[in-house]
């Protein structure tokens, strides 16, 4: 018997879900078919039951979705909580469980596709948006040094930093606008605003990276972006787009759903050569 899993989204039909979990099913032998949905803006929820009610196993929920997901489901992770948005459905009986695998899979990628250590790394995080607060708790659990959130509209930073100070531990993390950050220098400059989607790059003084730094940005398939541009010339020792974020928390949703975590590696270098 054939398990179908499905993308919902608006837009949905650029999505390379369909492509990476056929691969995926493919290198770990498991019977699954995986399609793109899309949703009308006022009809998501009704599209995730037309799906369960067919015999789906499970979806991704990608943009504008994820926080009606998080609404949707009738039990969530503990990531998926933190992130107050949900990426992965899980559909059993009349349960629907939420998780969110977006973090993991930007830490997935820093660690072993990039062979970034992030433990003990200043960070920088740009953005307070979903992006930014569904990394921030896989990042803090990575015990790096310091963190930083960093937002063009600075009162959301710090909301951001307040809001996870108790997850943070000991784990120095603070909240701040653009400006605020001349003078620092970080080892890991995380870009998870929407600037590059409008091709620009957020206004950030000079000398952030330190020697040796990695600029990474979560945007991907639209050649260099301006933020990784200006990082380059700005002095970050390494660059990398979000293309291995997005093959890494497509792993862990099949993980979730098939108790297997496919090879990732064959799948990312052959989106990337496309
Ligand atoms: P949101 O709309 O939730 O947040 C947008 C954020 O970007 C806000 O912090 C906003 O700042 C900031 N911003 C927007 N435009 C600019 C600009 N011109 N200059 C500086 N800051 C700006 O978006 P998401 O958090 O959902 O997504 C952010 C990015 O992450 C997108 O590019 C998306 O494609 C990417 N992403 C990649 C994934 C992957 O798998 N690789 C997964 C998820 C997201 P303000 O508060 O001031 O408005």
């Amino acid at each position: 018997m054939t398990d179908h899993y499905a993308v919902i989204g608006n837009p949905v039909s650029h999505s390379r879900s369909p492509q990476i979990h056929a691969a995926f099913a493919r290198a770990t032998g498991q019977d699954l078919s995986y399609e793109a949905l899309l949703a009308p803006l006022d009809g998501f929820a009704a599209t995730v039951r037309e799906f369960a009610d067919r015999g789906g196993r499970g979806a991704n929920v990608t943009v504008p979705f994820k926080q009606e997901a998080y609404v949707l489901a009738t039990r969530r992770s503990a990531r998926a909580q933190a992130a107050g948005a949900v990426n992965v459905l899980v559909f059993d009986g009349g349960e629907i469980f939420g998780d969110n695998t977006d973090g993991a899979g930007l830490v997935i990628d820093l660690r072993h596709n990039l062979g970034f250590t992030l433990a003990g790394s200043r960070i920088l995080l740009l953005g307070a948006g979903g992006a930014a607060r569904g990394a921030l708790l896989p990042l803090l659990e990575a015990r790096p040094a310091a963190v930083t959130i960093a937002n063009r509209t600075a009162a959301k930073a710090q909301a951001l930093a307040r809001e996870f100070a108790a997850r943070a531990g000991t784990t120095p993390l603070d909240g701040c606008g653009f400006a605020t950050l001349a003078g620092r220098r970080f080892d890991l400059v995380i870009n998870a605003t929407a600037a590059s989607l409008a091709h620009e790059a957020p206004a950030l003084p000079p000398g952030l990276y330190a020697p040796g730094s990695l600029a990474y940005d979560m945007m991907y398939g639209k050649g260099e972006t301006p933020f990784l541009r200006e990082a380059r010339a700005g002095g970050a020792a390494r660059t990398a787009d979000g293309l291995g974020m997005l093959v890494e928390q497509a792993a862990e949703s099949f993980l979730i759903w098939r108790g297997v975590r496919p090879p990732t590696a064959a799948v990312l270098a052959r989106l990337r050569a496309s």
